[in-house]
């Protein structure tokens, strides 16, 4: 525990940001959880997940960007991204963040700039999903989700919640009504214990709940998970309440548990891998580490192989 606190402290560190991306043997083990650093590479990693029968989401990663300047970029980068997606035809839609297009500048910057990039997907009959970052943003990230709800179809615009919070279960009560496609997943930011469970128990039975939530709506939720406990409870409440595999879809990240990634397609449910590519890796990769101590040894052992 007291090893995840320290590596999700270190992944918002700049500094350490800038060491790493110019420590050549670290940028290399990166290869291992992101895509590359363009679209085209992210995109022929797509193209392979495709072949296996998998479906993806694209994330350029950045967030907290530091101007608008810097937010307008991202929003160039995902018309990019959704007109690569229309030109070569893979099964892909895209995941944004907020931060990184300006939220912690100014929530109205936040909204036009994902308003911009909902509004070129739902034309192109694509979709977006809006990444949930730390608790100083949930409020504002699904105030801002509701908006563009309101003006974008269900197949258009998706949020994601974290079981780690306390609050999750209402959130999802009550999206669900809106309705809207909710991807759950457990959680990765440092959060206090006023807010988020401290105990793994709590939050895997919070999982379990919001799953069960979700996929009796009838609406196509995400179940965004590499626990085999978690994805087994989601198969036995499918199984016994006779919801189908095509109703809903299990959503794992590039390279973790790829044997599990390809069994569950191979058994026919729908898997869609969340592909991040870009310079920004850092902080990414660092909460991808605390995610598992065994990656840490991974990369030590890298790097002392050099
Ligand atoms: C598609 C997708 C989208 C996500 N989007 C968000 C988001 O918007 N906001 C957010 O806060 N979080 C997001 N996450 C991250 C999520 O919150 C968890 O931090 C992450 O998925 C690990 O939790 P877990 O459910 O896999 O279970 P855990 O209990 O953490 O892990 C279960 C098992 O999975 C394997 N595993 C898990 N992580 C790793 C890893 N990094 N490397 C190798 N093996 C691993 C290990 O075998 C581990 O024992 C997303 C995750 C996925 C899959």
């Amino acid at each position: 525990m007291l090893t995840r606190s320290a590596l999700i402290y270190l992944s918002r560190q700049e500094g350490l940001k800038e060491f790493a991306a110019r420590f050549r043997p670290f940028k290399k083990l990166t290869t291992r959880f992101v895509a590359g650093e363009t679209i085209d590479e992210a995109a022929a990693a797509i193209q392979e997940l495709n072949a296996e029968g998998c479906s993806a989401s694209f994330d350029h990663l950045n967030e907290s960007v530091a101007n608008s300047a810097e937010a307008e970029a991202e929003v160039k980068e995902y018309l990019q991204i959704l007109n690569r997606i229309d030109e070569t035809g893979i099964n892909c839609n895209v995941s944004i963040k907020l931060t990184q297009f300006g939220l912690e500048l100014d929530p109205e910057l936040a909204y036009r700039n994902s308003r911009a990039v909902v509004e070129d997907a739902a034309r192109r009959e694509n979709f977006v999903r809006v990444d949930m970052e730390g608790s100083n943003v949930t409020q504002l990230t699904i105030d801002i989700f509701k908006r563009l709800r309101a003006e974008f179809g269900l197949d258009d615009v998706g949020i994601v919640l974290q079981s780690y919070l306390r609050r999750t279960y209402a959130d999802a009560q009550e999206l669900v009504k809106l309705p809207a496609r909710i991807r759950i997943c457990k959680g990765a930011y440092n959060e206090p214990p006023e807010v988020a469970f401290p105990n793994k128990k709590d939050v895997d039975e919070n999982y379990v709940r919001v799953m069960q939530l979700l996929l009796s709506s009838g609406i196509y939720h995400g179940i965004a998970t590499h626990d085999p406990k978690m994805i087994g409870a989601t198969i036995d409440f499918v199984q016994r309440q006779g919801i189908s595999k095509g109703t809903f879809e299990f959503q794992m990240l590039y390279g973790v548990r790829r044997d599990l990634q390809r069994q569950l397609a191979k058994d026919g449910y729908n898997l869609r891998v969340y592909v991040p590519y870009g310079k920004h890796w850092y902080p990414y990769f660092m909460r991808r580490l605390a995610e598992r101590p065994a990656n840490i040894w991974f990369v030590l052992k890298n790097l002392l192989k050099g």
